[in-house]
């Protein structure tokens, strides 16, 4: 049961294969059983059980309509859930229970879903192999011996519940590639809407201008079908999209011929290992196959992406993260004797390493000397970037690259400077700069048994290409999901 997509258990819901209870007490056992992934910061078994018991009988009266009732998800811990535990992966919030619930949640749990508990998480969203939570490290269930893989970051439990089937399909964020990277690193599916698709509301905010939620799931068509619930316009988010919202779903399948793939030649890095160039390959030989044309594009500034993320992701931080002040929720340190020694010793112990260093970037490219020479050029050069789009999108109908550089690394053997960590998202941070969506696809193991992803990018609001595309990639490249957790 525990393999079972959203499609196919939606199926046996109405059918009545299974009750959601059981199909939640599935998952339930097995987060116990796997508890070692460190996959959970919280569990909301007691709410499960009672969502899925009211879904259970909405199906037995034949009223069941919601798209995900009875369906059982994880949230990563960044959304605000109403009465349960929301930390952001971060000591800060260690204590912090939210009061109100956040938009793409809500729209989940109005569409019947059942919420199994909080995932693991970078803290604050930093990072991209969970290992800057202060829950601990996230392990990748492809593990393989003694050898503990990261499952990506900073959506790292999420992906690592989905890939190991501890949940049906999970939320994600994705502000420099948080949902795609580690749906890489972990054989899954992950989409990042376009920029305003999805509602901010009442999720934890690290870049405003780059933060978007989006669902991590098992396949292309469980995608397409969680999109579409947490899709839509919110009185509540003025940056959020009144664009209409078509049914994704309806795109699985559809053909795409003569539909023109573009292979932007600045992501041909230097020193890309082989691997990754032959699954770049295979992709562009499926979507041949399938009738779609190859085409070469130039996305000159691509370069600059990494850079300018690095500049204007930490500058926002620094702004939103002056919140946390120790007055008004979360942590406060103990034995201070003055306001400014608690805002101190509160920042001071309840932010980690990484965090603390965005924070200093950020306030240093925001300060009166420095603005204009980093802010404002990341700017202009964000605009640069978005001309290349403009114009490769004129020559072709969607973009198609690797997701990460590499597969994922063990725990331990990861780039021990910050740089060379933040290279991990050289190849997906480009979409966020410019709002576009993108979508990570499995696509093969590499030669230590690891996934390697490939990912598609589209112009704005041009999910059903994502889904399109996806889907045909999914098809034809069977890839061999995770049966089992061996480690
Ligand atoms: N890994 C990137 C960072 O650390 C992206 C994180 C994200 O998308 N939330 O900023």
């Amino acid at each position: 049961m525990h393999t079972l997509s959203i499609y196919e258990a939606r199926r046996g819901l109405l059918k009545k294969k299974f009750s959601s209870v059981e199909l939640t007490k599935c998952f339930l056992d097995r987060i116990r059983r796997f508890s070692h992934l460190n996959a959970f910061i919280t569990l909301s078994e007691e709410q499960a059980l009672e969502s899925a018991k009211k879904s259970d009988s909405r199906i037995a009266l034949e009223s069941s309509t919601g798209a995900l009732d009875g369906i059982p998800l994880a949230i990563k811990d960044l959304f605000l859930t109403k009465g349960v535990r929301t930390t952001a992966g971060s000591k800060m919030l260690h204590n912090f229970i939210p009061p109100f619930e956040s938009t793409v949640s809500q729209k989940l749990l109005d569409a019947g879903a059942v919420f199994l508990g909080k995932t693991n998480m970078d803290e604050f969203a930093m990072g991209s192999a969970n290992i800057t939570s202060h829950y601990g490290n996230v392990i990748n269930p492809w593990s393989q011996g003694d050898k503990k893989l990261v499952p990506g970051g900073s959506s790292g439990g999420s992906a690592a519940a989905v890939a190991g089937h501890l949940c049906i399909a999970a939320t994600g964020s994705d502000t420099g590639g948080s949902v795609r990277q580690p749906a890489a690193f972990s054989g899954i599916v992950g989409l990042k809407p376009t920029y305003g698709r999805c509602s901010r509301y009442g999720m934890v905010a690290f870049a405003s201008s780059l933060d978007q939620a989006g669902p991590m799931t098992k396949t292309v068509r469980d995608a397409a079908i969680f999109l579409r619930v947490i899709s839509g316009y919110d009185p509540k988010d003025s940056t959020s999209s009144a664009e209409s919202v078509p049914d994704f779903e309806s795109f699985v399948g559809k053909t795409v011929e003569k539909i023109k793939v573009g292979i932007p030649k600045e992501y041909y890095l230097e020193g890309m290992s082989p691997e990754i160039e032959a699954a770049w390959k295979k992709g562009m030989d499926i979507m041949r196959s399938a009738g779609a044309e190859i085409i070469e594009v130039s996305l000159p500034h691509a370069k600059y992406a990494l850079p300018a993320y690095y500049i204007i992701s930490p500058a926002e931080a620094s702004a939103n993260l002056a919140r946390y002040d120790g007055l008004r929720y979360g942590f406060r340190a103990a034995g201070t004797k003055s306001l400014i020694e608690m805002y101190e010793k509160t920042r001071e112990e309840g932010f980690g390493d990484e965090v603390k260093r965005r924070i200093l970037v950020g306030t240093y490219v925001l300060s009166a000397g420095s603005y204009d020479a980093y802010y404002t050029k990341a700017l202009q050069v964000r605009k640069l970037i978005e001309h290349d789009f403009t114009k490769s999108f004129k020559q072709v109908d969607i973009i198609m690259t690797p997701t990460t550089p590499s597969s994922a690394f063990a725990i331990g053997e990861e780039p021990q400077d910050p740089v060379s960590m933040y290279l991990n998202d050289v190849l997906t941070v480009t979409a966020n700069m410019v709002g576009l969506p993108g979508i990570s696809v499995p696509i093969c193991l590499d030669k230590l048994n690891r996934p390697l992803g490939l990912q598609f990018i589209a112009p704005h609001f041009r999910e059903d290409l994502l889904i399109q595309s996806g889907y045909i990639l999914e098809q034809n490249a069977n890839f061999p999901t995770l049966k089992e957790i061996t480690i």
